[in-house]
């Protein structure tokens, strides 16, 4: 059994300008000791995937269908006082933008020994004792001295850090960043992969990474997942998606990754015309208004996901091979 497996999640928001269905069928697992990358431009859904899995979508607003399994427990319908004590201790999550999430008011230390105070009863001692560690983990120079530290008066990669060492207070089994480098220089962002990359190495986290960068994803994930509009549109091993991609969404996204040690002058091919709205999706393949592959029957029938591979998944008919092994299933 995976540690976590989502089953045709579903999450639809009500809004004054109609129902927003911004996950539909999503399907993915994820095991111990593996990373798995969630990509997709803004408004893919992405984000709101990974927010389900903790909880943080549920609200009157929202209905949520589907099984989001953590060891076989369906989160979706765990009552939410289970699922506060869940989050952090066993899902831990990094979000894109440190300086929002940390109180500026309280010391960088202070904030760690609290998040590991909120599920653990240890004392104010020993938990900034382990606020020095966790920050040592992480890579932060002079731990016992910035431990003292207000988030201000760090760099924007060493805040991300703080995070990190936050989100891991608790050792949970899956670790969620959601964005973690987009506010980062290119170098800064490189050290975040590699620090997350040797944490889940010495803890055998499973990690979960949801970037707009392939990039991002191409360096370090085991297995890929690329949505567009909602849904899951190509999903395999990192080989098969990065290296053997067929869905005209993924091969833009490909193309659009700059390359730092690429000739000087390489152009970048920017996927044309931008993502549609959630209230108003274009009919069939949510894609057919920019993809140049496009033909008459794109705009009829949304595509299935045909198995093209052993882990390897593309909702393409035009561009899937001509026999593909199996439709998983029909898409509503
Ligand atoms: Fe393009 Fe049609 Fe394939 Fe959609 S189904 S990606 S529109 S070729």
């Amino acid at each position: 059994m995976a540690l976590l497996e989502l089953r045709d999640l579903e999450v639809a928001f009500r809004t004054r300008e109609g129902i927003v269905r911004a996950v539909n069928d999503v399907s993915l697992s994820l095991d111990r000791g593996r990373t798995l990358g969630l990509v997709g431009e803004s408004g893919s859904g992405k984000t709101v995937t990974a927010l389900t899995i903790l909880g943080l979508t549920r609200s009157e607003q929202t209905e949520i269908a589907g099984e989001v399994l953590l060891d076989g427990v369906d989160l979706v319908t765990l009552p939410e006082s289970e699922l506060r004590d869940l989050r952090g201790r066993r899902v831990g999550m990094v979000f894109q933008d440190p300086l929002s999430s940390l109180h500026p008011m309280y010391r960088i230390g202070w904030q760690i020994a609290e998040a590991v105070r909120a599920h653990e009863r240890v004392s104010k001692k020993a938990a900034r004792a382990r606020a020095v560690e966790l920050i040592r983990g992480v890579g932060i120079p002079s731990p016992e001295a910035r431990v003292d530290a207000y988030p201000h008066e760090l760099s924007g990669g060493m805040r991300q850090r703080v995070m990190i060492a936050m989100a891991l207070a608790l050792d949970p089994d899956v670790l969620i960043a959601d964005e973690p480098t987009s506010a980062l220089d290119v170098t800064v962002q490189a050290q975040i992969l590699e620090l997350l990359a040797r944490l889940q190495s010495e803890t055998g986290m499973a990690l979960l990474v949801v970037s707009h960068d392939l990039g991002v994803i191409a360096e370090h994930a085991d297995e890929v997942v690329v949505m567009y509009a909602g849904r899951v549109v190509e999903q395999g091993t990192r080989d098969e998606v990065i290296g053997a991609a067929i869905h005209p969404y993924t091969l833009g996204l490909l193309e659009s990754i700059p390359h730092v040690d690429g000739p000087r002058m390489a152009q970048l091919t920017p996927i044309p015309g931008s993502p549609p709205s959630a209230v108003d999706l274009p009919p069939g393949c949510a894609f057919h208004p920019r993809c140049t592959y496009a033909r008459p029957s794109c705009a009829e029938l949304v595509p299935a996901l045909l198995r093209v591979g052993p882990d390897h998944r593309v909702a393409c008919p035009v561009l899937a091979p001509t026999s593909p092994l199996t439709p998983d299933k029909p898409r509503r």
